[in-house]
């Protein structure tokens, strides 16, 4: 079991590293990155997709889902983005999202009021998220992000890691979305 006091431990270790030339971040992620992922402990995408501290701004909910929450909290993301405008890095905007083998979301398809509640759709309607297959639920969530988010120089792409393997795979490659 890790307890508390491991944490911090650990943080004594992260900021005699990582600070002892000052902070060097700003809030806009360095990689001009956002992905969206999973919760699922092995599914970490700073390990598994290595990232760097501060390169990409990081959503983790069940199943990585683009649902309407995920766009509300990217509708603020964008605001705070605006904010610190000075700070954008040059290049498009890449939105990743990540979804994976074994996913817990698998355990949830017999609960159809929750995961009706999750995607703020009817129950009727839940075959279309792809719950059981990461494949399609990351195309069904790739398509959202082109219906919902019109920008210049905004690319979104959807991966699925194997947790077996280790290895992720590009279903959707990235793709520009309609700028109006
Ligand atoms: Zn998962």
């Amino acid at each position: 079991m890790t307890d508390v006091a491991e944490l911090v431990r650990r943080n004594t270790d992260f900021a005699a590293e990582q600070f002892a030339t000052g902070p060097g971040l700003t809030i806009n992620p360095t990689g001009n990155m956002m992905i969206v992922g999973c919760v699922d402990p092995r599914v970490d995408p700073s390990h598994i997709l290595g990232l760097h501290r501060g390169e990409a701004a990081v959503i983790r909910n069940v199943g990585g889902r683009i649902t309407p929450a995920t766009l509300r909290t990217m509708k603020m993301l964008g605001k705070v983005g605006q904010a610190h405008q000075d700070g954008k890095a040059d290049g498009p905007w890449n939105l990743v999202i990540l979804h994976h083998t074994e996913c817990g979301m698998l355990d949830l398809a017999p609960f159809e009021d929750l995961l009706a509640e999750y995607f703020e759709v009817a129950p009727h309607a839940l075959t279309a998220k792809h719950v059981s297959d990461p494949h399609g639920s990351v195309r069904v969530d790739t398509d959202i992000i082109r219906q919902e988010v019109h920008a210049p120089d905004f690319l979104v792409s959807g991966l699925v890691y194997d947790v077996a393997t280790g290895t992720v795979e590009i279903v959707v490659p990235p793709t520009a979305v309609p700028v109006a």
